[in-house]
């Protein structure tokens, strides 16, 4: 399998939710919120789908029955080495920086020209800069090897606080046959 960045966003949100999604336990198809981030994903800046082309990476596991990293990035510059991402948040958050560097980490290790992410809000008509310094690939290589660790391990992770999962769409999972506050 391949740790995606999808997977490392869920990781710095909840481990729980990481592990969950890697072992095919999945209930985002349940969830408006993520509905309507596909949706300005998709329309947002339709005239842009000639200048960026859409490009799938991947990087085997280091070792056998490891875990490898993947990612589709929807909208890539190959003459720049510029990587966008288009956000329907109306705030900016760090899993989003994350996201993008991880792009930028494997493009670079693929040998693929990767200078540094852009990533959009329409919402917030704000663009924000996203660089990959060395100190950057550390901390992503820490990240990477953690989630690692977690999604080899056979047992789930705890809950979080309940108050840190209002709006994720495993609440009624991981909180079924518990009394509402
Ligand atoms: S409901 Fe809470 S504990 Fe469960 S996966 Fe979501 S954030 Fe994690």
């Amino acid at each position: 399998m391949h740790l995606t960045a999808t997977l490392l966003n869920y990781y710095l949100l909840c481990h729980r939710k990481m592990w969950l999604h890697a072992h095919a336990i999945r209930m985002e198809h349940t969830s408006d919120v993520v509905y309507e981030g596909k949706l300005v994903g998709e329309h947002a800046y339709p005239q842009r789908a000639e200048r960026y082309t859409e490009v799938e990476v991947s990087l085997e596991p280091e070792v056998p029955d490891g875990i490898g990293l993947a990612a589709k990035i929807d909208f890539y510059d190959p003459h720049l080495g510029v990587v966008h991402e288009i956000k329907k948040s109306s705030a900016k958050e760090h899993a989003h920086i994350a996201q993008v560097q991880f792009y930028l980490y494997i493009l670079r290790r693929k040998g693929i020209k990767a200078e540094y992410g852009l990533i959009e809000y329409p919402k917030m008509r704000h663009t924000e800069r996203v660089e990959l310094d060395q100190n950057g690939e550390i901390i992503l290589e820490d990240w990477i090897a953690n989630a690692r660790k977690i999604i080899e391990s056979d047992r789930c992770p705890p809950v979080l606080p309940k108050s840190k999962c209002k709006s994720c769409s495993y609440f009624d999972f991981c909180w079924s046959g518990e009394t509402e506050e």
